[in-house]
C-alpha cells in the first residue's frame, strides 16, 4: 500500500505542444484538465500549466491541508519551474514575473459552481515589475486590484454576509466612484487603482486579522486548497445534488500561466461556440470584448460584441442598431482582427472535428497573440441537442450508435412542452426586447430574488444579472430575464443547460431591487405582476399569453426512428383517457401498460354514482349503482381501444381505498345526503367507517375486488363489451386485464375466476369472443417472492414499482415528502427512490420476481408501469432484467424510447 501511494502520479503537466495526460483521463484530470492536455498535444496554443488530480481532492477531504500539501509540494514546484521555462518568466520575480490562474475542473463541467483565482503571484514588488515590463501601469495595477478582490473572496472568505449586504471590495469601489464622480471601472486612474489596492488590503487585515499574503507560494497553496474546498461549497453541493454527482468524484485543480486580454487595444477575450447552442444551427458564433478579462464577458457588465459579421448583423437588428453605429461601436472580430479571426476559426473547426461534438471555447488575445484557454462539449437546449446530433451524423462525424448515445433522454422533454399560441402572440403587447438566450415560452409572476422564486407557482426571475448563487432559484422559476449580459452570460449559459426559457441583456429594463420594481419606458411593474417571455425571439410581453402544442422538428422524428431501430424493448404508456392515449400514440407508444380505472370515476358526473355505489349497504344497492357506471366505463374503454389502434391495452381493476371517493366536507356531505335521500348522519357514519389508519396498506387493490366482486364483474363486463362492440365495427382491441396489489396466488385466483366467468357470460350474450389476458401487478414484496407460484395462473406481470418501493423501504408514498428531502440533503439517500429505481434493493425484488415468474412460465410477458418506467437509468435496468416493455406517462414516451435504445447499445459495448 505504502509503495502504491508513492508511485501515484498527482500532478500532470501540459504546454508547448506536449502533455502528460489526454482526453481519456477525464475522471482523473477533470474535464477541463483532460481537454487542456489534449489540446496542447494536438497543437492548439494553450497557456502552459499543470493539473492536480481529482484523487488529490479526495485525499484532501480525508487527510486535511498539511498532509495533502506534503504529497504534492515537490511536484507542484517542479511543474511551476516547467511553466517558467516555457514562458521564460519567473514566479515571484519582480522584474520578469510569471502570474498564474488557479481553477477548478470536475470530470463533468459545472459552470460557475466552483472557485477560480486569477492573476496569482502579484504583490507590491511584482506589480511594479509587471508595470515596467508591459509598460502599462494601468494594466498592472488593475490586475493587482482584481487579484486581491478575487483572492479575498475565494480564499479568505470575504464575501457579502447577507442578501442586503454588499461585497466589501465593491463597496470600497463604489465609494471611490462617488467621490471621484465617475461611473465605470475603466474611468479609474492609476492612482485610484493604487488607492484601491491599499484600501483592499486594509479591509482584509480588519476583517481577517491577517495581512494579505505577499509570498506567491503562500498565495498558491491557499488557492489550491480553496478550490478543493469549493467542491463542498453550497453552489457545488446543490448542483451535484441536482445532477446526482457523487461526492467522491472530487475536483481537479488546474494551474496555468496567465495570459492577458486587458493589455490594450490589441488584446481581448471571448467565448465562442462551434454551433448555435440555442437552436443547433451550424454557425460559428460567440462574443468578445477588447481590452478585457474573461469574467468581463460572462459577468455581463459590458455589452459584448459578436465574433462573426453574420452574428453581429443579426444582433444589431435585434438591438435596433444601424449599420454605421454597428461598424463603429460594435464591429465583429472578423471585421476588427481578420487574421486572429481566421486563426480562431481554424481552431474551432479543428476542435469540433477532434472532439466530434459542438465545442464551447474560451480564448484570449494578448497583444495580437491568440491563446485558447479551454474547450468543452457545449451545453445546449433540447432542440439544439437533437439538431446537432442529426447534423453531426449526416456530416459523417459520428455514427448512428454514437448519435443515440449522445442524446440526453430527459432533455427531450423540453421539446414536448407547449409553446406560445401564434394567435395569442399576435395580440400580445411586447414591452421590450432582449437577447433570445434560451428558447421556450414562459409565463409567470415577477420575482426579483432567486431565493424568492418559490413565492409563486409560476415565477419569472427578473435580475440585473444572475450569479452562481442564484442557481436554485433559476431552477425553480419558469423563466429568467436579465437586464444585462450577452448570449454567453451566466444566465444564458445556465438557462440553456437547464432547458429553461431565458432572455438576457434586455437593456431597456430598469430594475430596482430596493423597490422591487421593473420599469420599462416609464411604466412600472411590481413583484407579482404577470409577464411572459418568448425565449426564441427575445420578446418580453405584458401579462399572460396562451400556449399551444409544440411542433416537433424533422430531426426529432429522425432520432426517434433511430431509437426504434436499435431499441428492443417495447415502450407503452400509462394513460387513462382517449386523449392521453392519442398523445402517447403520437409520441410512439406501442400500447398502454397501465390504465388506472379509478381516475375515470373522479369526473364530476361520475363521482356521484360512484359515491352511491360506495354508500350502498347491500349488494343489490351496489349493483344498482354499478349498472349506472357500466356504460360510462364501457365508453371510456371503447375510446381508449380505438385510440390505441390494435395495440395492447392493460386495464387495471379498481385500486384505491374507497374513502378517497367519499366527501369529507360538510357541505358536500349534505349535498350527497339530499341526492341519495338519506340522512346526513348516515353519510357521516359511512365516511367514518371507511376511514383507515393506514390507507396505503388498507382496503385497496384486489382486496376491494375480493370483498366486492361485483365491482370486478362490472369492470370486466365493460372491458369485454367495449372490445366486442369495436370488433363489430372492424376495430381490433387487445385487452389485458390486470389485478392490482396481489400478494398471494389465491388472491389472484379469486379475481381471475370472477373475470373469466364474467367474460364468458358476455361472450355468450354477444355470441362472439375476443382474445384477452388476465395478469397481475407485482407491487407487494410477497408477490415478488412468490412469483413462481403466481405465474402458474397469471398471463403477465407488470411491476408496480411505486408500491413496491413504498413497501420495500417502508416509506409511505403519502408521507415520504416529510423526510425524503432531508435524507437527500444529508446524503442518506443519493436519489429519491420514487423517481429513480433503487436498483440495489428494490431492483432485487424486480429481478427475482422476473426470474421466478419465468422459471414457471419461460415466455411470461413482463413489464413495468411504476413511475420509473420513464426514467432513463431505470429503463436501462429494466432492459438488463429482461423485461418485454416499459410503460410511462405520455410525455415520457420519447425519453423511454431513446433510453431503451441506449440500454441495448450500452449493454453491447
Ligand atoms: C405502482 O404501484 O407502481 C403503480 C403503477 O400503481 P399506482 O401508482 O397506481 O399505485
Ligand atoms: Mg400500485
Amino acid at each position: 500500500m505504502e509503495i502504491m501511494e508513492e508511485v501515484r502520479k498527482r500532478v500532470f503537466r501540459f504546454g508547448s505542444k506536449s502533455a502528460d495526460g489526454d482526453s481519456t483521463m477525464r475522471n482523473l484530470l477533470g474535464g477541463k484538465g483532460a481537454n487542456l492536455a489534449e489540446m496542447s498535444a494536438i497543437g492548439i496554443p494553450v497557456p502552459p500549466g499543470f493539473t492536480i488530480t481529482t484523487e488529490v481532492c479526495t485525499e484532501y477531504n480525508k487527510l486535511g491541508e498539511e498532509a495533502t500539501l506534503k504529497l504534492i509540494r515537490k511536484d507542484v514546484e517542479q511543474a511551476i519551474a516547467n511553466i517558467e521555462k516555457i514562458m521564460d518568466t519567473e514566479f515571484g520575480n519582480s522584474e520578469n514575473p510569471l502570474l498564474i490562474s488557479v481553477r477548478s475542473g470536475a470530470r463533468v463541467s459545472m459552470p460557475g459552481m466552483m472557485d477560480t483565482v486569477l492573476n496569482l503571484g502579484l504583490n507590491d514588488d511584482v506589480v511594479k515589475g509587471l508595470a515596467a515590463k508591459t509598460k502599462n501601469d494601468r494594466f498592472a495595477w488593475d490586475s493587482y486590484r482584481r487579484f486581491i478582490q478575487m483572492y479575498g473572496g475565494v480564499v479568505l472568505g470575504m464575501k457579502p454576509e447577507s442578501k442586503d449586504d454588499i461585497d466589501p471590495f465593491e463597496e470600497i469601489m463604489e465609494h471611490l466612484k462617488e467621490k471621484r464622480e465617475i461611473e465605470l471601472d475603466t474611468q479609474f486612474t492609476v492612482q485610484d487603482l493604487k488607492d484601491l489596492v491599499y484600501d483592499f488590503k486594509d479591509i482584509v487585515k480588519k476583517r481577517t486579522g491577517h495581512d494579505f499574503p505577499t509570498d506567491p507560494w503562500q498565495q498558491l497553496w491557499g488557492a489550491i486548497i480553496a478550490v478543493f474546498n469549493s467542491w463542498n461549497g453550497d453552489r457545488a453541493l446543490y448542483y451535484r445534488k441536482m445532477h446526482g454527482y457523487p461526492a467522491d468524484w472530487g475536483t481537479a485543480v488546474n494551474v496555468q500561466a496567465m495570459v492577458y486580454g486587458n493589455m490594450g487595444d490589441s488584446s481581448g477575450t471571448g467565448v465562442c461556440f462551434t454551433r448555435d447552442a440555442g437552436t443547433g444551427e451550424n454557425v460559428f458564433n460567440g462574443e468578445y470584448l477588447i481590452n478585457a478579462q474573461g469574467e468581463d464577458v460572462v459577468a455581463g457588465v459590458r455589452t459584448p460584441r459578436q465574433i462573426t459579421t453574420l452574428g453581429s448583423k443579426r444582433w444589431a437588428e435585434l438591438a435596433k442598431i444601424n449599420e454605421n453605429e454597428r461598424l463603429v461601436t460594435y464591429p465583429s472580430l472578423e471585421e476588427l482582427m481578420p487574421t486572429i479571426y481566421k486563426e480562431l476559426h481554424g481552431y474551432q473547426e479543428k476542435l469540433e472535428k477532434h472532439y466530434r461534438d459542438m465545442q464551447d471555447m474560451e480564448f484570449t488575445i494578448q497583444e495580437g497573440k491568440l491563446w485558447i484557454l479551454q474547450t468543452r462539449n457545449g451545453k445546449r437546449t433540447g432542440a439544439a441537442m437533437v439538431k446537432i446530433t442529426m447534423d453531426l451524423l449526416k456530416e459523417g462525424l459520428i455514427d448512428e450508435k454514437e448519435a443515440i448515445l449522445s442524446i440526453e433522454p430527459t432533455k427531450l422533454d423540453e421539446l414536448l412542452h407547449p409553446v406560445f399560441d401564434t394567435k395569442a402572440l399576435k395580440r400580445a403587447h411586447v414591452i421590450a426586447q432582449g437577447l433570445p438566450a434560451s428558447p421556450g415560452a414562459a409565463t409567470g409572476q415577477i420575482v426579483f430574488f432567486a431565493d424568492e422564486a418559490h413565492k409563486f407557482r409560476h415565477s419569472i426571475l427578473t435580475r440585473i444579472e444572475t450569479s452562481p448563487e442564484d442557481l436554485e432559484g433559476m431552477n425553480i422559476a419558469k423563466g429568467i430575464l436579465t437586464a444585462r449580459g450577452g448570449m454567453t452570460s451566466h444566465a444564458a449559459v445556465v438557462a440553456r443547460g437547464m432547458g429553461k426559457c431565458c432572455i438576457s441583456g434586455a437593456g431597456a429594463l430598469k430594475i430596482s431591487y430596493k423597490r422591487r420594481t421593473l420599469t420599462v419606458d416609464g411604466k412600472v411593474y411590481h413583484e407579482g405582476d404577470w409577464i411572459s417571455l418568448n425565449g426564441s425571439t427575445g420578446n418580453i410581453i405584458e401579462g399572460k399569453v396562451a400556449t399551444s402544442e409544440p411542433e416537433l422538428s424533422g430531426e426529432f422524428g429522425e432520432i426517434m426512428k433511430l431509437a426504434d431501430k436499435y431499441g428492443t424493448m417495447e415502450v407503452r404508456t400509462n394513460a387513462d383517457s382517449p386523449k392521453d392515449a392519442k398523445v402517447a400514440r403520437n409520441f410512439g407508444a406501442k400500447g398502454i401498460g397501465l390504465a388506472r380505472t379509478e381516475h375515470m370515476f373522479f369526473e364530476v358526473d361520475r363521482i356521484k354514482t360512484m359515491r352511491e355505489m360506495i354508500l350502498a349497504d347491500t349488494v343489490k344497492g351496489r349493483k344498482h349503482a354499478l349498472e349506472d357506471l357500466l356504460p360510462m366505463q364501457r365508453k371510456d374503454f371503447e375510446g381508449i381501444f380505438e385510440a390505441m389502434d390494435g395495440h395492447p391495452v392493460t386495464i387495471r381493476l379498481l385500486d384505491p381505498p374507497l374513502h378517497e371517493f367519499v366527501p369529507h366536507q360538510l357541505a358536500t356531505q349534505k349535498e350527497l345526503a339530499e341526492d341519495m335521500h338519506i340522512s346526513l348522519l348516515a353519510v357521516k357514519n359511512k365516511v367514518a367507517e371507511l376511514q383507515e389508519f393506514n390507507p396505503m396498506l388498507g382496503h385497496r387493490g384486489c382486496r376491494l375486488g375480493n370483498t366486492y366482486p361485483e365491482i370486478t364483474e362490472m369492470q370486466t363486463r365493460a372491458i369485454i363489451e367495449a372490445a366486442l362492440n369495436l370488433k363489430e365495427k372492424g376495430i381490433v382491441s387487445k385487452p389485458e386485464i390486470m389485478v392490482p396489489l396481489v400478494g398471494t396466488l389465491s388472491e389472484f385466483m379469486e379475481q381471475e375466476k370472477v373475470i373469466r366467468e364474467t367474460a364468458n357470460k358476455v361472450f355468450e350474450e354477444y355470441e362472439d369472443t375476443i382474445d384477452y389476458l388476465v395478469g397481475t401487478m407485482i407491487e407487494v414484496p410477497r408477490a415478488a417472492l412468490m412469483a413462481d407460484s403466481i405465474a402458474e395462473r397469471a398471463d403477465f406481470f407488470s411491476f408496480g414499482t411505486n408500491d413496491l418501493t413504498q413497501m420495500a423501504f417502508g416509506y409511505s408514498r403519502d408521507d415520504a415528502g416529510k423526510f425524503l428531502p432531508i435524507y437527500l440533503e444529508k446524503g442518506i439517500l443519493t436519489a429519491d427512490p420514487f423517481e429513480v429505481l433503487d436498483q440495489k434493493g428494490v431492483g432485487q425484488l424486480v429481478k427475482m420476481g422476473t426470474e421466478r415468474g419465468r422459471s414457471t412460465k419461460p415466455d411470461l410477458k413482463v413489464g413495468i408501469c411504476g413511475e420509473h418506467g420513464g426514467e432513463p437509468s431505470s429503463v436501462e435496468f429494466c432492459y438488463a432484467t429482461g423485461m418485454n416493455y416499459v410503460s410511462c406517462s405520455p410525455f415520457r414516451v420519447p425519453i423511454a424510447r431513446v433510453a431503451a435504445a441506449q440500454a441495448v447499445l450500452k449493454a453491447g459495448s
